[in-house]
């Protein structure tokens, strides 16, 4: 192959050819009974359910080029849907992926993408691949990802299912993916941590998580995409109760953040409560079982006083909601 020819552009090259550059780097799921080629993909089933989600991600909001590579958007992509598959308890089988590019973009950018998708659904979902998609043409690059998951015969983690008594615990890191934001928007990728920087740009839920924490015996679940405070509100609100966060369990891990990032700890705390992206797990469990291997406890849930609505506290009373609005963007400092 020519460097003529790798430098190619969507716009210089049939979709038919584009396709056969990429389909070759996409990870394969084996749910797949007929894989990408036809008009549609044929999924197995066998729970007879399955969970379906979507996500998208446009440049601009979700993100910028001078920040991620194509490889870190692809893992990003794929990450955050198969985290809201995780979420449900679910085990996730496969992903149709539409993007919509100018159609000068480099065919190696799209490789490079689905390279992303691959390295993601390798370590975080073994089985899970890409089973279909399309391709489109806009100035403004999209990205925008369907997933599919197994429910293996269990019932479904929902935010409504938190009881008064349960334990609140969560699974993976909190503050880390904020932090990277902060950086990143006051211009000094340069000089931040690597860690803070990956955890925004090309995330890496904890996947399997999921799946241990329905078999664990999970009440509700969801995956902290906006943050703890405004996800643990959704639980409240969806559950009907309160949720009281324990300070001193928030305290450890804002002191531990601080330590591994090099920021001081009333920083780190604001970035656990109120940034987003980090995709750890929230879920509760009765109090009389043990918390699965990986699983922290953050606090217990309460049910509401007669003129009390559903709300997340700590201590210090309610806390405000402060996070991630996809038409307003983030509302609440963690710099
Ligand atoms: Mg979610």
């Amino acid at each position: 192959m020519s460097e003529n020819t790798v430098n190619q552009t969507l716009g210089e090259m049939p979709e038919s050819a584009i396709l056969a550059r990429i389909f070759p780097r996409l990870p394969s799921s084996d749910a797949t009974i007929v894989g990408p080629g036809d008009d549609c993909a044929v999924m197995q089933a066998p729970d007879g359910r399955f969970v379906v989600t979507t996500d998208m991600m446009v440049h601009g909001p979700d993100f910028r080029l001078e920040w991620s590579t194509p490889h870190q958007l692809g893992i990003k992509a794929a990450a955050t849907n198969l985290s809201d598959v995780a979420a449900m308890g679910a085990k996730p089988t496969g992903m149709v992926v539409s993007i919509a590019a100018p159609k000068d973009t480099e065919v190696t950018f799209l490789e490079q993408i689905a390279d992303g998708f691959h390295d993601a659904c390798l370590e975080l979902a073994p089985g899970c691949g890409v089973v279909g998609g399309d391709l489109s043409v806009s100035n403004t690059l999209t990205i925008s990802v369907t997933a599919f998951g197994d429910l293996e015969g269990r019932q479904p983690l929902l935010r409504s299912g938190a009881r008064p008594g349960d334990v609140v615990a969560v699974t993976g890191r909190l503050g880390l993916a904020g932090l990277g934001l902060a950086a990143l928007f006051a211009g000094e990728k340069d000089t931040t941590n690597p860690l803070l920087l990956s955890a925004q740009l090309s995330p890496w839920p904890p996947i399997s998580q999921g799946v241990a924490g329905a078999l664990g015996g999970a009440t509700s679940a969801m995956d902290i995409s906006d943050s703890l405070i405004m996800d643990a509100g959704r639980i409240a609100g969806a559950s009907g109760v309160v949720i009281v966060l324990d300070e001193s369990a928030l305290d450890d891990l804002a002191a531990h953040l601080a330590i591994e990032c090099g920021v001081d700890a009333s920083h780190a705390r604001q970035a656990i409560l109120y940034g987003g992206e980090d995709h750890a797990l929230l879920m509760t469990f009765p109090a009389d079982v043990a918390l699965p291997p990986g699983f922290t406890a953050l606090g217990h849930v309460v049910a509401c006083a007669d003129d009390e609505t559903p709300h997340v506290n700590m201590g210090e009373g309610v806390l405000p909601e402060n996070g991630w609005n996809p038409y307003t963007g983030w509302n609440g400092e963690i710099s």
